[in-house]
């Protein structure tokens, strides 16, 4: 089920000849409606680019909240068991490093951001209540920076900008100094974690993410170099509130779970590389028809 609001059929076409796959075209914000019985509910629904909290920031609000609530009571009505998306955000700009999910965060409610971050930080206090309240079967997992094959290339997030950029020759946009961090986690891992958590028996909030912490100035030449661009870094201003570390503490899901991400950064890059490579040269043959 999406609404296809920062999503893409693209996507998941290939899926569309599996017996037993179903798509549903509709907003999770709105009242969901679906027939039959159910299992499982995956909850992912989620604007996750801080340019689309800006540009969408009520649909933002509305599908960490409303969208949850329709979820929760879905897997109520079901009996199913319930795994939400929260993410690294609910510790905002963070005082402490690594984060630990002991951690309560350091969040501006009403900053650019807040409209992510607090809808996050609620849909997992209705989860929590769900769970104490009615006995639901829930999971949530706090999702830190996942990249790979099939990120929107212009969704604005630091890793597909700078590799189009990159592959285009153009300046490798950088805000600030550049010396904040983030740690880029590759989605099979991410996957893998999750898949993991969803089947343990832990009900409190897990964070599922890569430790390999980097400065965002280190990607981008990183990033330079595996494409062999001949891009420059130019320096632009820091959106307000960005955080200025970001990097997992995974003990609990290392101990719980058995888990551990295994792609490292830059085999991950290479992978996610060729995937926006390939789909360039597919635009640029489609421009040339
Ligand atoms: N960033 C950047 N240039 C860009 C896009 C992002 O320098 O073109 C920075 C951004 O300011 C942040 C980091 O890269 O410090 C990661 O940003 P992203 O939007 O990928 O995700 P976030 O972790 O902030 O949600």
């Amino acid at each position: 089920m999406d609404n296809l609001i920062t999503g893409s059929l693209h996507n998941i076409e290939h899926l569309f000849g599996l017996e037993n796959f179903d798509f549903l075209h509709h907003d999770v914000s709105k009242f969901v409606h679906v027939p039959g019985p159910l299992d499982y509910i995956l909850h992912f629904a989620s604007p996750a680019s801080p340019i689309d909290y800006l540009r969408i920031p009520i649909q933002t609000l509305k599908v960490g909240s409303l969208g949850t609530h329709n979820l929760l009571g879905l897997a109520k009505d079901k009996k199913a068991r319930i795994l939400v998306a929260s993410t690294s955000e609910v510790y905002g700009d963070p005082l402490v490093s690594p984060q630990s999910e002991q951690y309560w965060g350091n969040v501006n409610p009403v900053g650019p951001r807040g409209v992510y971050d607090e809808a996050k930080r609620f849909q997992e206090a209705i989860t929590m209540a769900y769970h104490n309240f009615h006995g639901l079967d829930t999971r949530i997992v706090r999702i830190f920076n996942t990249y790979g094959p099939r990120m929107r290339p212009n969704d604005g997030r630091a890793l597909p900008s700078f590799i189009g950029q990159a592959l285009r020759g153009e300046d490798i946009t950088v805000f600030g100094t550049g010396e904040q961090t983030r740690s880029f986690c590759y989605i099979s891992d991410q996957v893998e974690g999750i898949y993991r958590l969803l089947f343990s028996p832990y009900t409190y909030p897990m964070n599922i993410g890569n430790p390999e912490e980097l400065t965002i100035l280190n990607l981008a030449q990183k990033i330079i170099s595996l494409t062999g661009s001949s891009s420059k870094i130019k320096l632009e201003p820091l959106p307000e509130d960005d955080p200025k570390r970001r990097r997992p503490d995974i003990d609990l899901a290392t101990t719980i779970l058995d888990w551990k991400p295994k792609i490292s950064l830059e085999a991950g890059l290479i992978k996610s590389i060729k995937y926006f490579k390939d789909l360039y040269a597919i635009e640029n043959t489609n421009q040339n028809i």
